[in-house]
């Protein structure tokens, strides 16, 4: 027979494990240990071994920040061989962004990393916790994911591609870019040519730095002059939500001149897109060409979520600028279509 995996549940905090409050659902340390006893299937023969951690203190994810993110890469390092596969319990609302951290912060994973939380509490009638959580115990306990990645509601995503879309369907979660890693239902069907292969060596952790970075995200009659000020040689990284395929308004060439002042300054500029879907092609229309000229990244079909983390990373290597460009338009860890 053969052993049991063993798996370590970190909860971080977020609606799976929060309780009612007098000004509305907030976490709760007391009694998670409790709710996750009185759960049946965790204590299934089937079921792999498991260890729980909590953070303290727990957080709504809206207040998760670059330290927290360290928090998660730290505990997953020191226990990486102790482990075979981790399961993050987080919040739903800022999800999809520490999934993005975690798989560039921890390089060579041979491993399953799945993060996964609930729309509706455990302690509350029709949670979707528990689903949640019994299938992402099972997907870690598998053998076949190697990376970080998201479960909600019947799919398996790769971390750094997932999008929350809804903020009240069990569905909230998708990868518009990329396949489902796994679809869940009666099996758990695993998409084997969109799993990333197993690394070798040893694992490596990149903490990373607060680097002041930036999202702008434009739309009709934007004035531009009023994020001049922003564009100082503070600001190291700027991510562009542009219309489209990567274009930007040229009335009265507005966004130049700012767009100039950053690159003068120094600061990385990566181009994404507000659609969900599809990629952004620089210089497909004429509206776009400034932003090539300027040495724009184009960040094709990346989330904004992997952009953001992705400039963390990559700045806390203490990469030349040359470096970082190059490197945020190559596919690090399945983030970009190329
Ligand atoms: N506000 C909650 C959080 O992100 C929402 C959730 O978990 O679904 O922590």
């Amino acid at each position: 027979m053969n052993a049991k995996k063993r798996i370590l549940i970190l909860y971080t905090g977020g609606t799976i494990g929060m309780v009612p409050g007098r000004e509305g659902y907030i976490p709760d340390s007391s009694s998670f240990r409790q709710v996750l006893r009185s759960i049946p299937d965790l204590h299934h023969p089937d079921m792999a071994e498991w260890e729980l951690e909590q953070f303290s203190p727990l957080l709504d994810s809206s207040d998760i920040t670059v330290r927290e993110w360290n928090k998660i890469g730290r505990v997953i390092a020191r226990d990486y061989d102790r482990y075979d596969g981790f399961v993050v319990l987080h919040g739903t609302d800022t999800m999809a962004y520490s999934a993005s951290a975690l798989s560039f912060m921890l390089e060579n994973l041979s491993k399953p990393v799945v993060f996964t939380g609930a729309q509706i509490p455990l302690c509350q009638l029709r949670s979707d916790g528990r689903d949640n959580l019994i299938n992402a115990m099972a997907i870690a306990a598998s053998g076949k994911v190697h990376e970080v990645c998201l479960y909600f509601h019947g799919v398996l995503l790769r971390g750094n591609r997932a999008t929350k879309y809804s903020s009240d369907q069990f569905a909230a979660f998708d990868s518009p870019n990329a396949p489902h890693l796994a679809d869940v239902g009666i099996q758990i069907g695993y998409h084997e040519s969109a799993l990333r292969a197993p690394c070798q060596g040893p694992l490596r952790l990149t903490e990373f730095e607060e680097i002041p970075i930036g999202v702008l995200k434009v739309f009709p009659g934007i004035q531009f002059d009023l994020f001049a000020s922003i564009m100082t040689e503070r600001l190291r990284g700027v991510v562009l939500e542009t219309f489209g395929a990567g274009n930007i308004p040229s009335y009265g060439h507005a966004l130049l001149p700012i767009i100039e002042k950053a690159y003068r300054s120094g600061t990385i500029i990566t181009v994404c897109s507000q659609c969900p879907q599809g990629t952004v092609s620089l210089g497909a229309y004429a509206v776009s060409k400034p932003l090539r000229d300027v040495g724009a990244v184009n960040g094709r079909d990346m989330t904004t979520e992997a952009a953001v983390t992705k400039l963390y990373y990559l700045f806390s290597r203490h990469l030349t600028k040359e470096e970082i460009k190059e490197q945020m338009s190559r596919d690090l860890r399945g983030e970009l279509t190329l």
